[in-house]
């Protein structure tokens, strides 16, 4: 067994599974496990999952890591190695994840909310390694990001800085998870596309691709393969999914005015059916006060290594 710190241990806790890695520290990974989790985990279920995982790869590597570092789809209080809230795993709010972990592996041990990991493994390892000014978007189930300013990540007083997907589009909007009305997550992000799908009862009605669907097994997804196949109904709910996007970055963009925006997470997926239309109609909303702010698609790869990238990112 050879105990290094050229080497991480690391889990991305998402809503459904629990990744694992070890990779060393320029993110080639070594081993990797996944585990999928169930929504009433508990506290001692999930050091018991991390426990197992992590361990295992261990053995099977002959690699035991100094730092281990863990990424979670929640507010965390990464100072604390607190995980605050936590919308998709009941059970784990207001819990110290990271004294419980350093119980188990006697390592360093890092704790950093999911979409901000996602945009530091931009800044280490992917396309924003060469800018200074970036804001990372994570536009999967629910909206998340990070902000690069001058370099650094943005962290705000409370460490909480780019929860985007927080900032209200439409003020009589749909009620989001968080409280307030019409945020762009509550509008745009995958499980609202699906509801504004299953919401509009012509189209599962008249629709030749929505009609065939369960209206329960709806997804985002089915958005993009409806247009595809040329459904009217879905390219009018993709025309108001691309408005409330782009309202929300040029928003961002007049108050960072960074050199890119770059979009990871699974909606990103959908490519220039998504990036397209959506680079015009953030072109025409800022026509006014233009400025050439790319539009950048994130490798799914940098992703997959955003747990090692936090505890490598010196800020
Ligand atoms: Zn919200």
């Amino acid at each position: 067994m050879i105990s290094s710190s050229d080497f991480i241990l690391g889990f991305d806790i998402g809503g459904t599974k629990i990744s694992g890695i070890i990779a060393d520290n320029h993110g080639k990974i070594l081993k990797s496990s996944r585990k999928y989790t169930v929504k009433h985990m508990g506290k001692e279920k999930i050091i018991e999952d991390l426990d197992f995982m992590g361990n295992s790869m261990i053995d099977e590597s002959g690699i035991y890591p100094d730092t281990i570092s863990i990424i979670f789809a929640g507010l965390v209080d990464s100072e604390q190695g607190k995980i605050i809230s936590s919308p998709n795993l009941f059970g784990l709010s207001d819990f110290n994840i990271v004294k419980d972990l350093k119980k188990v592996f006697h390592s360093k041990v890092i704790l950093e909310n999911d979409a901000t990991a996602a945009a530091i493994s931009e800044k280490v390892f992917g396309k924003g390694k060469n800018m200074d000014d970036f804001i990372y978007i994570s536009l999967s189930t629910g909206i998340g990001g990070g902000i690069f300013i001058n370099g650094n990540l943005l962290r705000g007083n409370n460490g909480l800085a780019g929860e985007i997907g927080h900032t209200v589009i439409l003020p009589d909007g749909p009620f989001c998870g968080c409280g307030r009305r019409g945020c762009i997550e509550a509008l745009a992000g995958g499980k609202a596309i699906a509801r504004r799908i299953m919401e509009n009862r012509t189209m599962l009605k008249e629709s030749a691709f929505f009609s065939e669907i369960p209206s329960g097994k709806i997804t985002a997804k089915h958005m993009f393969d409806a247009v595809k196949k040329g459904d009217m109904y879905a390219q009018l709910i993709l025309e108001e999914t691309i408005f409330y996007l782009s309202t929300a970055i040029s928003n961002l963009i007049c108050s960072f005015d960074p050199e890119a925006i770059i979009i990871g997470g699974s909606i990103s997926m959908a490519g220039n059916m998504l990036f397209k239309p959506l680079k015009q109609s953030i072109d025409e909303s800022l026509k006014g006060m233009y400025r050439d702010v790319k539009l950048i698609r994130s490798d799914p790869e940098t992703g997959k290594i955003a747990p090692i990238a936090v505890s490598v990112y010196k800020p």
